[in-house]
């Protein structure tokens, strides 16, 4: 039968995202899930949130009316100042920009660098969000493997020549969440950081530093971001958001790149949202100016510092020596189970019948077809939020998870 609809070429072959087809089959009551990498709703902020409202009788209308691409300027004013501190450097407005969530920086980073078969090299596993983007705009995938340090950045030379090889094109970008990574948890080594902002400087193959979690460590020293240690030189484009810190229906973040960057990117979501929600940016400004985001930060570093060992000390606990191992995380949402044998997916669906449930590896990886050169999947991973679900639950989980895995 013929449709209405003649779909174009990426019209017709989007595929969901696997993520949120798994959710459709975890909502059933008694289910404890550790498969989104959601916030405790319980620690949102309502009350103060709330009571910044009054900004609407202060300023409504100015913040009522259509705003500018770049940003509501009282939060661009603020963001400059925040970004300033935890980038080391002195941020020119015409390098920020306020954006729809990082996933729509993703997507303008993506749809003004990238022609179709352009390649991106991703550090595997990587986030899925970012992979969508980068599909949708026709990119093939080198993928550089991780470890408890992150991308190991020092097969990167030799990635980059035998993709070049392979395709014939310039890798044109390279992605990495260095602070505790979604899916990893991982953390990106000092060294490494060093390592890659100079490799990206010589082979000028721009960085997209993706950076949601940085603020939420737990243990250990933070490292400077990858930005901070190219001191303000253009080969990295860095991104964050308030998603992680307050709350992800704000949908604020920003990106902070070279201006002839930072203006394309204006330019391509002139043609897609004109400008985030100015409400909602007025909203976020009034909250931080009002000082609430600092002790807000404070309250969720001690609950999710405490839920982090709570899972640790469940899957310590629960999960039979050898049948899986894990670097307990020092910041960020996710644990990585690696699987002594079988099939995350498998165990999924074992997992959902006694449920409880995760994210299966796979999902953390450029599908077979679109990747290049040496070829990595996640079937002996699982992904696991700790921020979401209760402390009961964790360890209620983690004991069906323990007995579906088995000895
Ligand atoms: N990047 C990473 C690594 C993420 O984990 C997420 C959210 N899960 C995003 C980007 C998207 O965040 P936002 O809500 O700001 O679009």
């Amino acid at each position: 039968m013929s449709s209405l609809f003649r779909f174009s070429e990426l019209g017709s072959r989007m595929q969901p995202s696997p993520i949120r087809e798994l959710f459709k089959m975890i909502r059933q009551p008694g289910m404890i899930s550790f498969a989104g990498g959601l916030p405790d709703p319980s620690a949102f902020p309502v009350g103060p949130f709330a009571d910044c409202a009054d900004v609407l009788s202060r300023d409504g209308r100015e913040v009522l009316q259509y705003g500018a691409s770049e940003g509501y300027p009282p939060l661009r004013e603020m963001l400059l100042a925040m970004t300033a501190d935890r980038l080391g450097y002195e941020v020119q407005p015409d390098e920020l920009l306020v954006t729809s969530g990082s996933q729509q920086g993703a997507n303008l980073i993506a749809r003004v660098l990238l022609d179709p078969g352009d390649l991106v090299i991703v550090e595997a596993p990587t986030y899925p969000g970012t992979i969508h983007s980068l599909r949708n705009a026709g990119a093939r995938f080198a993928t550089v493997p991780c470890d408890a340090d992150g991308m190991q950045v020092e097969l990167l030379p030799e990635i980059v020549t035998r993709s070049e090889a392979e395709t014939g094109r310039r890798p044109k970008l390279i992605y990495t969440v260095p602070d505790f990574s979604n899916p990893s948890g991982a953390c990106m080594s000092l060294e490494r950081r060093h390592r890659l902002v100079a490799f990206a400087a010589e082979l000028e193959i721009p960085v997209f530093e993706d950076d949601p979690y940085g603020k939420l460590r737990y243990t250990g020293e933070a490292l400077p971001n990858l930005k901070r240690i190219a001191a303000g030189d253009p080969q990295v484009i860095y991104a964050s958001s308030f998603s992680k810190v307050l709350a992800p229906g704000v949908r604020v973040a920003w990106s902070v790149a070279a201006p002839e960057m930072t203006r394309a990117m204006v330019l391509m979501r002139q043609g897609e949202d004109l400008c985030t929600s100015t409400v909602t940016q007025a909203l976020v400004a009034e909250y931080c100016r009002r000082g609430h985001l600092e002790n807000h930060m404070s309250h969720i570093l001690e609950v999710y510092s405490r839920k982090c060992q709570q899972m640790q000390l469940a899957l310590n606990t629960h999960l039979a020596p050898g049948s899986a191992t894990w670097n307990e995380p020092e910041g960020g949402f996710f644990f990585w189970l690696e699987l002594a044998a079988g099939s995350s997916r498998e165990l999924f669906d074992r997992a959902v019948g006694e449920k409880v449930a995760f994210v299966p590896g796979a999902a953390f990886y450029p599908g077979d077809e679109e990747q290049i050169g040496e070829i990595h999947t996640g079937d002996l991973f699982a992904r696991l939020c700790f921020t979401f679900a209760d402390e009961k639950a964790i360890d209620e989980g983690c004991r069906r998870l323990g007995r579906v895995l088995g000895g």
